[in-house]
């Protein structure tokens, strides 16, 4: 093929990607190159291992989908970091073999995995969060020698997550070499389990033991976990000794932590434990124009100031709006204005203060499909039934905090496999089929909106 027309072809599939998947689209994306496309196989170099991570993760079905589309084939797609500009100044290859690409799963490390919007370029610093950010930026030009360990609590949403991944970012940037460890305590715990059944406590240990900084979010998980806090505090000391840095998070000071040792709460308060509030009006719209920004999305001041004002419980409802209004204007084609904006958000907003019941999506459902309620409940199982019956298990379990099981009993007594089952057949769909996708986003939206009296 001729170098040009692979460009082209290209092109053509970051183009269609972007259409089928607009929630993931970031800035980024115009930098991704083309490393091979040969023999059903697409290989896409990013800028770093944090990107490739990202499209690997969360990209590579509608990276997939969209080669298919556009080229006719069934294509393989890998992402790799790709060794960019020659040192000899040459440029990079096009078509060629796989040689230019460092796969993810060819690492001998396990690399850190961070997620690439999480960096401090990326987190807006408002009166909410100012000291945990000084506080983390400290700790990353010089681990170890600052706070230590570094304690940051804040509710849900607030942002622990992405600073901690922001620290781990700069601290490797920085420090060239040194062995980091980020984890959720969740998998903290689960190895810890891992290695007592497989015999290889020792393994376990000298992983933790021997890092340079070692950063654990979500550390409440630890309470009523006796075994697992015993072999933490040992973690703890351990590296506190040695000097190496030690960064922690959770939803709670230590001391407000449920059934947390003592021993653990009083090393938890050495360094320093810093709060993370819920952000301000002003923090709010310069997130939406920050994330907006990350997503190439044009936004005006008006947009953002609505969607901070409407929503402000925590950030992630903030960047849920964009993927809602980026949605609407790609299935309806319109351009992204205040009008869109209202209407889009409309069933979010009205979701956060009202209830939605099962009733209102099978209401929903019937209409659009023309089916009676009692054919949704029988035990019919034509295409023309089964899938509306599928569709509105998947929109209760998507809008609704109702059980699978409670889902089945109003849609004819189904067990909660079949629930599952219905769940992620439409899911699937969702993900795969432009066509689903649309007809969802319009039910939603119906549901969402419909007044009640
Ligand atoms: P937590 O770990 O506290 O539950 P996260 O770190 O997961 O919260 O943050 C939730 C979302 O909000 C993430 O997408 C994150 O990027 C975003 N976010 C939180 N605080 C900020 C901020 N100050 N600037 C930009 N984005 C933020
Ligand atoms: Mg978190």
């Amino acid at each position: 093929m001729a170098v040009r027309e692979v460009e082209d072809i290209f092109t053509d599939i970051i183009d269609r990607t972007k259409t089928l998947d607009p929630a993931n689209v970031r800035k980024w994306f115009d930098e991704l190159t083309v490393l091979h496309l040969n023999g059903g196989s697409l290989g896409i170099g990013c800028p770093n291992e944090a990107t490739a991570q990202f499209l690997q993760d969360n990209c590579k079905r509608s990276f997939i989908l969209a080669a298919q589309q556009v080229t006719g084939y069934l294509i393989t797609v890998d992402f790799g970091v790709s060794i960019s500009e020659k040192s000899d100044g040459s440029s990079r290859r096009f078509a060629s073999g796989s040689g230019d690409l460092v796969l993810q799963k060819k690492h001998k490390i396990a690399p850190l995995k961070l997620h690439p919007d999480y960096t401090f370029d990326n987190f807006v610093v408002g009166p909410s969060n100012r000291l945990v950010h000084a506080s983390c930026v400290a700790v990353s030009q010089s681990p170890g020698n600052t706070y230590n360990p570094l304690f940051i609590y804040g509710n849900s949403g607030l942002g622990k997550t992405h600073i901690l991944h922001a620290v781990c970012f700069e601290a490797q940037r920085k420090s060239n070499g040194a062995v980091i460890q980020f984890l959720s305590c969740e998998d903290f715990v689960n190895r810890f389990i891992r290695a007592i059944e497989e015999g290889d406590l020792s393994g376990f240990q000298s992983q933790f033991r021997t890092v340079d900084m070692l950063v654990i979010d979500d550390v409440q998980f630890l309470r009523e976990r006796e075994h697992s806090q015993e072999e933490f505090f040992h973690t703890f000391n351990a590296l506190y000794n040695n000097g190496k840095q030690i960064i922690l998070s959770a939803d709670s000071p230590p001391g407000k932590i449920p059934s947390l040792e003592e021993r653990l709460i009083s090393r938890f308060n050495w360094g320093l434990v810093t709060r993370i509030d819920p952000p301000s009006y002003e923090t709010r719209v310069a997130i939406v124009q920050k994330k907006a920004h990350l997503r190439s999305l044009d936004i005006s001041d008006e947009i953002a100031e609505y969607i901070a004002r409407k929503l402000h419980a925590n950030i992630r409802e903030l960047e849920g709006a964009l993927t809602t209004i980026c949605a609407v204007a790609t299935t309806t084609d319109k351009a992204i204005d205040l009008e869109l904006a209202q209407i889009a958000l409309e069933g979010q907003i009205k979701a956060a203060i009202r209830h939605i019941s099962i009733t209102d999506i099978i209401e929903v459902v019937t209409s659009h499909f023309d089916v009676r309620l009692a054919d949704l409940q029988s035990k019919k199982r034509s295409q023309s039934i089964t899938e509306p019956r599928q569709i509105c298990m998947y929109l209760a379990r998507n809008l609704t905090k109702h059980s699978l099981e409670e889902i089945g009993g109003h849609l004819g007594g189904r067990d909660h496999t079949t629930v599952m089952h219905a769940c992620s057949k439409i899911g699937q769909a969702q993900k795969s089929d432009p066509q689903m996708h649309a007809l969802l986003g319009e039910l939603t939206k119906q549901i969402t909106q419909t007044p009640k009296a």
